[in-house]
C-alpha cells in the first residue's frame, strides 16, 4: 500500500490525511506537540473555555466536503451556526455599527448610523461577490504553478475580472475611492489583517475578502473552533490515519532527487508520498538543511502576529456580541507601526470574541470569555515583555473608555499569547499567523507551491503555503495536494489457490 507521511497535525495536515486517507494512502502524521490542532487550540482558565488562536469561521463547507468526501454525514461529526450580527463595530467617536448578515440589513445599518449611501454598500458588498466568483476558482482552489491551471477555462473567467481587480490600487486607496466616509473605509480595510496584511500596501484584490463575512457568513461550530480539528481528528482515525504526538520530524530524507521519507528521534519512516504542514521556512532550514531553498520566496515579507489576553471577566456586557471591533484614531499610523517601524501602536484597534454570547456553557452565569486580541508584527527579535505590558495597559484604556467601565477591575482570570510562544509552539516563522502577508500585487505568485520543484514526493499544505494562511485557505491547500498526489494503484488481488 502507498505510504503518506505528514509532518504537523495543523488543520492543513489533518485535512490532507483525510484527503490522503480516502485516495487510498496508508498515512501518518506525525506531530511535535502532545496533541493535534497547531494553531488551532482550546483550554480552559478556571471555569471559562478559550480558542487559542483563530476565532472567526467561513466557508464552513470546506469543512462539510471532507466528511462527504469520507462517505460520511457531516451533521454527525459538526454542526455550526450562522452568526447574526456577524460583527458589532466601535468607533473612538462613539458611532456604532452592527454587521448584519443580511446584506441589504447591513447596507441600512451603515446608512443610518454612518450617513453612508445604502446602495454603495450594496454595490461594494455585489462587486466584491463579482470579484470571489470570478477569481476563486483559479487562485484559491488550484495550484498556480502547474501549467494545467492556465489552461482552463476559469483562467478567462479570471482574465474578466482584471479591470476591477484593482491591481494597481491598494486596497485602502480603493475603498476610499468609493466612499468618502472615513469610519467605512476603516471598516472595509480591515479586511486586510484577515491574512495578516496592511490595507495601505496591499492590492485592491483583496476587497475579494468581505464577500466571505458578508456574502457568504460567518459562523459558530458547536463546540468551538477547536471542534473543526477535533472532528477531523475522529474523521481520519475512522480512516485509519495515525497521528503519533511528541514526535518531532528531525530530517526528510531523499534520494535521486526524491522524498524517501522522515527521520524522528524514534527512527525513519519511508514513505511514498511526504507533506510538510510545518511552516515553509523552518521546512527548508531544519528538515532539508542540504537543499537548496528558494531563496526569493523563504524570504517574502511576513503576515503580522498577535499579542492576545484571554480574560475571564466577571460581569457580562449585552452591549457586545461574539465578534467585536474597537477601531483606532488613526488607522494608517496603526499599520505603520505593525510594518515599518515593526512595534505597537498605542492607540491599537481592538478585537474582543466572546465565544460565550454563542456558547454560554464556555464562561460561568454572568461571567463572559474575553478573547482581546491586538495586531502585532511577527518576531524580529523585539522586546514582547515590554510591548506586551504597554500594549495591555493601552488597551485597558481603551475598552473601559468606549465601554465605560473599569475593565482591569473584571478580570478574574487571565493569560497572554505573544509572537514568541506562537513560534515555540507551532513552529511558524517569527510567530507570523498567516505565513508571509499580501502587501504586494504578486503576492498570491510568491508563495510557496503546494509541491516541490525539486524533489518528487515531497509537498506543502497549511498556511505558509499557496493559497495563503487562514483556515478556509489551509483546507483548500489540502484539497490541492489531494490532487496533486499521484493516484494509488490498488495491490493486485491474489489469485484463488
Ligand atoms: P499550524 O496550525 O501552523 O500547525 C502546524 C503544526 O505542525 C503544529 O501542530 C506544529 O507543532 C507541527 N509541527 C511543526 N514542525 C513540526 C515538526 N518538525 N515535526 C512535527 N510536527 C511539526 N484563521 C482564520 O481562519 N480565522 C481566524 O479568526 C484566525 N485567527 C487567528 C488568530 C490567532 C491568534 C492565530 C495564531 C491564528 C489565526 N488564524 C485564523 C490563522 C489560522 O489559525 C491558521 O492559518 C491555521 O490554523 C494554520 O494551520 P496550519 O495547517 O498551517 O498549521
Amino acid at each position: 500500500m502507498a505510504k503518506a507521511v505528514i509532518i504537523g497535525a495543523g488543520i492543513g495536515g489533518i485535512a490532507t490525511a483525510v484527503r490522503l486517507a480516502v485516495k487510498g494512502y496508508s498515512v501518518t502524521v506525525l506531530e511535535a506537540n502532545d496533541t493535534f490542532g497547531g494553531k488551532m487550540q482550546e483550554f480552559w482558565l478556571g471555569g471559562y473555555r478559550f480558542d487559542a488562536g483563530p476565532s472567526l469561521f467561513t466557508l464552513p463547507h470546506l469543512v462539510d466536503e471532507l466528511f462527504t468526501l469520507a462517505g460520511r454525514n457531516p451533521k454527525e461529526y459538526f454542526t455550526y451556526t450562522r452568526l447574526d450580527p456577524i460583527t458589532h463595530y466601535f468607533w473612538p467617536d462613539g458611532s456604532r455599527v452592527k454587521a448584519y448578515a443580511d446584506a441589504a440589513q447591513f447596507a441600512t445599518e451603515a446608512a443610518q448610523q454612518l450617513g453612508v449611501p445604502r446602495k454603495a454598500v450594496q454595490e461594494a458588498l455585489e462587486k466584491s461577490s463579482r470579484l470571489y466568483k470570478g477569481t476563486a476558482d483559479t487562485f484559491l482552489h488550484k495550484s498556480l504553478h502547474r501549467l494545467q491551471t492556465y489552461l482552463s477555462p476559469d483562467v478567462l473567467k479570471a482574465m474578466g475580472c482584471l479591470t476591477d481587480l484593482g491591481l494597481t490600487t491598494t486596497m485602502h486607496e480603493a475603498n476610499a475611492k468609493q466612499f468618502s466616509d472615513p469610519r467605512f473605509v476603516q471598516l472595509l480595510d480591515r479586511f486586510a489583517t484577515y491574512n495578516g496584511s496592511d490595507p495601505y500596501q496591499a492590492p485592491g484584490t483583496l476587497n475579494i475578502i468581505p464577500h466571505l463575512e458578508h456574502n457568504l457568513g460567518a459562523f459558530y461550530p458547536k463546540g468551538g473552533i477547536y471542534a473543526i480539528a477535533a472532528s477531523l481528528v475522529r474523521l481520519a482515525e475512522e480512516l485509519g490515519v495515525v497521528f503519533r504526538y511528541q514526535e518531532p520530524v528531525l530530517r526528510i530524507t531523499t534520494e535521486n532527487g526524491k522524498a524517501t521519507g522522515v527521520e524522528t528521534n524514534s527512527g525513519s519512516y519511508q514513505a511514498d508520498v511526504v507533506v510538510s504542514n510545518m511552516d515553509v521556512v523552518p521546512t527548508y532550514r531544519k528538515l532539508l538543511p542540504n537543499q537548496p531553498a528558494p531563496e526569493k520566496t523563504l524570504q517574502q515579507p511576513r503576515s503580522s502576529s498577535a499579542l492576545i489576553f484571554y480574560w475571564g471577566i466577571k460581569r457580562d456586557f449585552p452591549q457586545l456580541h461574539v465578534h467585536n471591533i474597537f477601531f483606532s484614531q488613526d488607522y494608517k499610523a496603526e499599520f505603520e507601526h505593525i510594518f515599518k517601524y515593526k512595534t505597537v501602536s498605542q492607540d491599537p484597534t481592538v478585537y474582543v470574541n466572546i465565544t460565550s454570547k454563542a456558547a454560554p456553557g464556555d464562561a460561568p452565569a454572568g461571567s463572559e470569555n474575553w478573547f482581546v486580541m491586538v495586531n502585532v508584527p511577527h518576531n524580529q527579535g523585539q522586546d514582547w515583555e515590554e510591548l506586551t505590558a504597554k500594549t495591555r495597559q493601552a488597551v485597558l484604556q481603551k475598552l473601559s473608555r468606549m465601554l465605560q467601565t473599569d475593565i482591569k477591575e473584571l478580570i478574574e482570570e487571565e493569560q497572554v499569547l505573544d509572537p514568541l510562544l506562537i513560534e515555540g509552539r507551532t513552529s511558524s516563522f517569527g510567530g507570523a499567523l498567516y505565513g508571509s502577508s499580501s502587501n504586494n500585487r504578486m503576492a498570491a505568485f510568491l508563495r510557496h507551491p503546494n509541491f516541490s520543484a525539486r524533489l518528487k514526493g515531497l509537498y506543502f499544505c497549511g498556511g505558509s503555503v499557496h493559497p495563503g494562511g487562514g483556515i478556509p485557505l489551509c483546507l483548500l491547500s489540502a484539497k490541492i495536494v489531494g490532487e496533486l498526489t499521484p493516484a494509488v494503484v490498488p495491490s493486485p488481488a491474489k489469485p484463488p489457490k
